[in-house]
Formats: C-alpha cells, structure tokens, sequence
C-alpha cells in the first residue's frame, strides 16, 4: 500500500500519487501515458485524472503496480479496477495486469488456447484475479517465461500458486 508520507514531490496535486517505493518498472507510463510521468528514475503523477476513462486507466496502472508505490483509490474504485483483468487485447490474447515485482513488473500474457492455455510471465498471485471467470483455469495451464515461450508450447509445463507465489514445473500440463 502506497505511503502518504512517503508521496514524491514532483506529483500533481490530487488524490493520485507515486511514493518512494517505485522501482520505475514503467507499468503505469505505459498503461496510462497521460497519467504518470518519469523523473529521477522515477513515476510520478503528472496531472490528475479528469475524465471517466483517465480515472479508469490510473486506477489499472494503481492495481497494476507491482510495488504498491501508487495511492489516492478508494477500496470500492480498486476493486471495480481489479475486475477489468484479465484485459483482453486481440483475440486470445490478455494482459492479466497485476505485475509481479519478481519480474520487475513485466507484462504477463494470458493466451486461452482449445489445445492449453498459456501464460507468458507470471501476475502477482492475487486473489480476485485468480478467481475471475477468464482465469478459471489458471491452476492448469501452461506456463512460460518469455525466454521459454516456444519451448513451452511444444513441451507444455505446469503452474500451481503456492502460499501466493506461482511455481512453474516442467511436467506435462494438465488438460
Ligand atoms: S508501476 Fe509502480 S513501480 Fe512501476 S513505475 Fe509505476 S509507480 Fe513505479
């Protein structure tokens, strides 16, 4: 959870805002570019969000954070955020949003596929992402980094959440 007596200077005034936490990973420039901006090798709120999509998009990018390093959501508006993921980008292809900081907040890409589903980088293994209707076979798909992706595909591997944490094995994946 960002920290209120931890806010950079540099944020607009408002209720969003970036703490010292960041670890300028570039997830929130990258979901919502007129949001948040970089200095000192950090995110900070450039200008606060005005309309219904800006304030949508901010609250991704605060869900999204793999550090927690972005505050000024009420619960109700994080839990509305949390339900649009996983994102559908084209076709089978999703952004599952929450970023793990193990990955330094890489992307991770959720593919639903009739022959395994397969996921490209790992999310944070939150709860309310777990339990969305798209995921439902999170505990039974295969799993790649994005260096094994091909490898993944053709060999299959399997991914269980444990004590919050995913771990990927190299046993055929369940179908
Ligand atoms: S998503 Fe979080 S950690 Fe990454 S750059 Fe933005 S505030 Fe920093």
């Amino acid at each position: 959870m960002a920290r209120l007596n931890l806010r950079l200077k540099e944020n607009a005034p408002g209720p969003f805002y970036v703490d010292e936490t960041c670890i300028d990973c570039d997830t929130c420039r990258q979901m919502a570019p007129e949001i948040y901006g970089e200095s000192r090798g950090l995110s900070y709120v450039m200008r606060q969000p005005e309309s219904r999509d800006e304030k949508l998009r901010a609250l991704q990018a605060l869900v999204a954070c793999p550090t927690a390093s972005i505050g000024g959501a009420k619960g109700a508006e994080v839990r509305d955020a949390l339900a649009t993921f996983p994102q559908r980008i084209d076709g089978p292809v999703h952004d599952c949003g929450l970023r793990a900081e193990s990955s330094f907040g890489a992307t991770s890409y959720l593919v639903l596929r009739p022959a395994g589903n397969v996921l490209v980088d790992s999310p944070r293994a939150a709860g309310p992402l777990l339990d969305s209707p798209t995921a439902t076979t999170w505990r039974t798909m295969r799993v790649c980094t994005p260096a094994s992706a091909a490898t993944a595909y053709s060999t299959g591997m399997t991914c269980r959440v444990r004590r919050g944490r995913w771990n990927c094995s190299s046993r055929a994946a369940t179908r």
